[in-house]
């Protein structure tokens, strides 16, 4: 009896062993090899192909599961290495881009720049940026300030753009800015608000900005002088005689004719007459003021220069007619040891008095340098006296 259990025990065991804990110890060996952080490791775990029993089913249950993780893991890491890669590339984008790009806050504070930004508001020597307060770094801080704001504005258009003359070091520059408005929704504990950041992208646009500076200076000065020509010259007589007009100021208006200047020509050559018409404009801008007075070259040697002023002094405008006569008798230098003179002839008129259209008051003047030069030349002579 005793020996009959022991053999059936015996068997009992090997049973238990065959079945059960040896494939509980093979499930619990092949898990151990399992890193749940590396897919790699998540190979199938063995079992007994058709086979119903508990083990088989619950080894075919942790597959199915590991194969789920496994397929979650690798598009979780392909999806990670994709965003990367992206980030990169606009990382490199921004870094690199020829423009300058930065991102302003609600308070117009720049909170990211590119190095093509910083290269634009640094000079070679500096680290930093002198501010970042966007629109004091452009010494601009009015006209940015306002459409920064505008640009916030929910209801005007999500985009402007501005070009700006800015002043780096010594340095002036013109930048071409497009200012964009973003908006971030951020949850805050109380209540969803949005903030209308700024996304500001500047070209440098200085030697465009010069050459279309140079193309109307040349299209509204005469080459030899400088002086304004003609047609710029008449147009801006015609503003400040409206101006006048308007603000009851007058327009004391000279029209000046050179005093045997073809002689010069004749003399001393045709480059030498240049020379001289050269330093005759030169007087004109010293004496006046390129900003208020308008000098204009009507062309051979005839000249206008006209100042708004808010009374009419006529001994004053006299004693500067005067003036301005005695100084463009002074010898002029020519080459070497070689200087000659001229005279001139002046006739002044006065608006609106003495004309409230321009024309009017062009030929009134006129008719005065003509009289000068039919009694002498070398004289100034007012047109209110003339009629007398
Ligand atoms: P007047 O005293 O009567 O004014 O006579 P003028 O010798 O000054 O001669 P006028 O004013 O009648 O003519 C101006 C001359 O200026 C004619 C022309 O030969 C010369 N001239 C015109 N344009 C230029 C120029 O660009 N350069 C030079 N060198 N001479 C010019
Ligand atoms: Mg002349």
């Amino acid at each position: 009896m005793l020996i009959q259990s022991i053999v059936i025990a015996f068997f009992v065991s090997l049973v238990v062993r065959k079945w059960l804990t040896q494939p509980i110890q093979n499930l619990t060996d092949s898990f151990a090899t399992i890193d749940p952080t590396n897919p790699e490791t998540m190979t199938m775990l063995q079992f007994k192909q058709g086979k119903q029993d508990e083990i088989s089913r619950l080894t075919q249950g942790i597959n199915a599961l590991m194969h789920e993780l496994k397929l979650t893991i690798s598009n979780e890491q392909s999806l990670r290495i994709k965003t990367q890669e992206l980030e990169a590339k606009f990382r490199l984008i921004f870094e690199q881009a020829s423009a300058g790009i930065c991102l302003l806050d609600d308070k117009n504070m720049i909170t990211t720049f590119n190095p093509a930004f910083k290269h634009y508001f640094t000079v070679p020597g500096e680290e930093e940026l002198s501010t970042l307060h966007f629109p004091a770094l452009l010494n601009n801080v009015d006209e940015l300030q306002n459409l920064l704001a505008d640009i916030r504005c929910d209801k005007n258009p999500p985009q402007a753009t501005l070009d700006i003359e800015c002043k780096v070091g010594h340095k002036t520059i013109w930048l071409h800015c497009l200012f964009v408005r973003l908006t971030e929704q951020r949850e805050t504990k109380r209540s969803d608000h949005q903030e209308h950041f700024v996304e500001v992208i500047l070209h440098d646009v200085t030697e465009r900005a010069e050459r279309e500076f140079q193309t109307r200076f040349e299209a509204d000065h005469d080459p030899l002088t400088d002086l304004l020509n003609r047609r710029a010259g008449e147009k801006r007589l015609k503003k400040a005689l409206r101006e006048c007009i308007k603000h009851n100021q007058h327009l004391v208006l000279m029209m000046i004719d050179l005093d045997k200047f073809k002689p010069i020509n004749d003399t001393y050559g045709h480059e030498a007459g240049d020379k001289v018409l050269i330093e005759i404009a030169h007087r004109f801008k010293k004496r006046f003021n390129q900003e208020t007075d308008i000098c204009i070259r009507l062309g051979g040697d005839e000249f206008i220069v006209a100042r708004q002023v808010n009374t009419y002094n006529k001994a004053a405008t006299r004693e500067q007619s005067n003036a301005l006569l005695n100084e463009l008798q002074q010898d002029i230098y020519i080459s070497q040891n070689k200087t000659c003179a001229v005279g001139a002839s002046i006739g002044i008129a006065v608006g609106p008095k003495d004309g409230d259209e321009l024309l009017e008051l062009m030929i009134n003047g006129d008719k005065m340098l003509y009289h000068v030069k039919e009694t002498g030349r070398g004289k100034i002579a007012f047109y209110d006296e003339f009629k007398k």
